[in-house]
């Protein structure tokens, strides 16, 4: 009888996991189940030039049916789970409530954006952690340009034309950067607005920007967003945001109309419903194997699980694709090893590298411990990326999206209407309804 294991998450940790259990283990060994709740894996390092427009949204996923030969892949939200029976409870993307069983199940359920409890928080911010995240932010960049434009109050036309983005992790200041330059790049389309000018401000609690990059890289990426007329506001937090403001630890009142959170993850909360140890931040507890503690036949892996970091002792590995896809083939081969193919391995690597995209044509990186700044370290981070996304033809697509980019530049349309169609007889331009799509 074949060995029944399952994988829930299909993203890095998921997708990788299933794609070596396919090499590890002898046809028919094992029937492998990837359960998830849409049907691509999120290249997220290039998730900022999606929200830019650089990159055609589509071109930043990898379809998992794809990339997955030998593998079941099941669409649905997973709901908890009884590792006591080895159960675990989903509803399928059809709304049937499901129960599946498991020899060896594998957790990659990733992370969520981390709310703090500051007042306005959820009302008004969104976020950079989904690919409907990322479209939504450069919608709202050309919608509040547009509407700059028919604004006659000037302050009003201030508010819509600042931008606030809290966080300078990765997602932060690449998010920022990227966003930037795509408003930088357009507002030439809009004469009220480019009169009255763009304000970008960047709020980080901490003292510099990007704790994964050495100080002097740090130092070297707030310098170029400082040249290129951001506010980056270090050792400073966000205390209230309104619909119209946002109310800085230092006293300012920004009025805005766009702020973007982007101040760190946290484990999918579905990972407190599947009866497993977790520690202090929410993260399934588990050894160097990447085994559940106390669960011989439960692993977990990527950014829901505090795996050993063999880099930093005592810590867990940090939030990163490049760990958790490793930790994804690392889960692999210890269940493989488990079913009798092999043997166990620790989880071992060690980051080599770090690439920070700042957007025009220019990143800063760090690569066994040999520091990038500038064009170099953008060619390289745009090599990297290129190299690391699986399968030829989605490769080419990215080679095709940037050649466009460098030659014709950015594209204006603002198609937040897309996959909402209108109920049939709706007046209204383009297929929405035109005053509404302002509104929003
Ligand atoms: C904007 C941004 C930029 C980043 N840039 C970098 C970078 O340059 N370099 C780097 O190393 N890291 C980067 N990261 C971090 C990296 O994306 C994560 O560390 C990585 O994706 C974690 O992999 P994972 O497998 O744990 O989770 P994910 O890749 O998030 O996969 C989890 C999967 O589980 C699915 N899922 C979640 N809940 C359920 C449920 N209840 N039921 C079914 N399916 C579910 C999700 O849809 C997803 O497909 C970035 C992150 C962001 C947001």
């Amino acid at each position: 009888m074949a060995w029944n294991v399952l994988i829930l998450g299909g993203g890095f940790g998921g997708l990788y996991a299933a794609r070596k259990l396919e090499r590890a283990l002898p046809p028919h060994a094992a029937k492998v189940t990837v359960v998830n709740d849409v049907n691509f894996m999120l290249y997220t390092p290039l998730l900022p030039g999606a929200a830019a427009g650089t990159l055609e949204p589509r071109h930043v996923v990898v379809p998992l049916r794809e990339h997955l030969d030998r593998t079941d892949l099941l669409l649905g939200h997973v709901n908890g789970a009884d590792p006591d029976r080895k159960l675990v409870f989903v509803t399928t993307a059809e709304g049937a409530e499901r129960t599946l069983s498991y020899d060896h199940l594998i957790v990659a359920l990733g992370s969520i954006s981390r709310a703090l409890p500051i007042p306005g928080l959820r009302e008004h911010a969104v976020g950079l952690k989904t690919l409907s995240d990322a479209i939504a932010l450069r919608n709202q960049i050309l919608q509040t340009l547009e509407r700059a434009e028919s604004v006659d109050a000037e302050a009003a036309r201030r508010a819509l034309l600042t931008y606030v983005f809290v966080g300078a992790g990765y997602a932060g200041l690449e998010g920022l950067a990227e966003l930037q330059d795509f408003a930088a790049d357009v507002v030439d389309l809009y004469p009220r607005s480019r009169m009255q000018g763009l304000r970008f401000i960047l709020v980080e609690a901490r003292e510099r920007v990007m704790p994964e990059i050495s100080a002097d890289l740090a130092e070297f990426a707030t310098a170029e967003l400082r040249r290129r007329g951001v506010e980056v506001r270090t050792s400073t937090t966000v205390e209230r945001i309104s619909a119209d403001s946002v109310e800085l630890s230092d006293g300012e009142l920004v009025p805005c109309r766009t702020v973007a959170w982007t101040a760190g993850v946290r484990p999918h909360p579905v990972v407190e419903k599947l009866g497993l140890p977790l520690d202090d931040a929410g993260r399934i507890v588990v050894d160097r194997f990447c085994q559940v503690e106390g669960r011989p036949v439960v692993w977990a892996v990527g950014d829901a699980a505090a795996v050993p970091d063999p880099a930093r002792p005592g810590q867990p590995t940090p939030p990163t694709c490049q760990h958790a896809l490793r930790q994804g083939r690392t889960v692999a081969g210890n269940v493989a090893a488990a079913l009798g193919a092999g043997r166990p391995k620790p989880f071992t690597y060690k980051t080599l590298g770090v690439f920070v995209d700042m957007g025009r044509r220019k990143a800063v990186a760090e690569t066994v411990g040999i520091k990038w700044r500038g064009f170099p370290a953008w060619f390289l981070a745009r090599t990297y990326h290129l190299a690391m996304m699986p399968g030829l033809k989605r490769q080419l697509r990215l080679v095709v999206d940037w050649t466009v980019d460098l030659l014709f530049g950015r594209d204006a349309s603002e198609l937040g209407q897309l996959g909402h169609p209108p109920a049939l007889e709706t007046p209204g331009a383009g297929g929405a309804d035109a005053a509404e799509t302002v509104r929003r």
